[in-house]
This record gives structure tokens, sequence and C-alpha cells, in this order.
């Protein structure tokens, strides 16, 4: 995908040396706390400033992670394992950005249910807090679930493994 259709999602976009400044979509405020740069390779890197992952970052405009990688040039000359090589970076950026949207929305959970275990009632702002932090999950279990990570993969299949 190219910069301009995600950019395109965002408010108050700024160019910004290399790359652009623009709200965050998954946790708001009035900074520009989103940085969005361009890897050598095509690829569109997010952070946060605020600790947002960039799984939650994308999910928050309506995009997946798979966006963020370039399209695969149609081109006949592209090497099939450059193409398996391609798919298979794409899906492990997936992965990971699950295991850290869980990692850090867990996190949340568990403070509230300290929280409510100490006999504390939540407040209106946790509660969405926590409402925002359970979607996230089930949007990070269906990724995990979609792409079957814990299965053996063509890379064991196919001896890639070593590569
Ligand atoms: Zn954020």
């Amino acid at each position: 995908m190219s910069a301009d259709v995600l950019l395109q999602r965002l408010d108050k976009v700024q160019k910004s040396g290399r790359g652009w400044r623009a709200l965050c979509p998954a946790c708001g405020g009035r900074g520009r706390k989103l940085s969005i740069t361009e890897s050598d390779d095509g690829r569109l890197l997010l952070h946060c400033f605020a600790g947002c992952p960039a799984g939650a970052v994308v999910q928050a405009v309506g995009l997946t992670l798979a966006d963020l990688f370039p399209e695969a040039p149609e081109d006949d000359k592209d090497k099939p394992e450059d193409r398996r090589r391609r798919r298979r970076a794409a899906r492990e950026a997936q992965w990971g950005a699950a295991l850290e949207m869980l990692d850090f929305e867990a996190t949340i959970v568990a403070i509230a249910a300290a929280d409510l275990a100490a006999g504390k009632a939540l407040s209106d702002e946790d509660a969405a807090r926590l409402a925002l932090a359970r979607e996230r999950i089930d949007g990070a279990r269906t990724v995990l679930r979609d792409l079957q990570p814990w299965r053996p993969s063509e890379r064991f299949v196919s001896g890639e493994a070593a590569a």
C-alpha cells in the first residue's frame, strides 16, 4: 500500500523529515503523536509516542498490518521465492504486532482486574478503555487464529527455516 492511502485516513498530517507526523487515531489527543516513515523496502513504519501498538493504529483507521507492506510488483520476473519471502515477512509482522497488542491490552485488563479485586469501582473512562481493550484483544485473536501461527507453516515444511 502506498503511504498516501494511510495518510488520507489520518488527521493533521504534517511532513516531518523523511516521514510524517499526525494525530494518533488509536489514542486521539491533540498532539501529533504518530510518526509515519517509509523503510527502504517500502514498508510503512508507525510509531505512536504514547505507546499504541501499530496494530491498534491501523485498526483504528480500518486497515490491517498487511496494508503496511508494499504491494507486490506485477512482474513475472519476480521470483517465487521472493514472493514467498515477502508473504512470510508480512505474516510474521502481523503475528508480532498481534502479540504486541495482546501484551499491551492484557496490561490494561490486569490493572482493571486488580482495581475490581480491591473493591474499587471503575470510572466511566476506565470502563471505556476496558471496552477498547476487549475489542483490540478480539482483533488480535482473530489475526492469530486466521494466520494459524502455531501450526507448522510452509517454512518448516519446505526446509527454508535456515534461510
Ligand atoms: Zn497512540
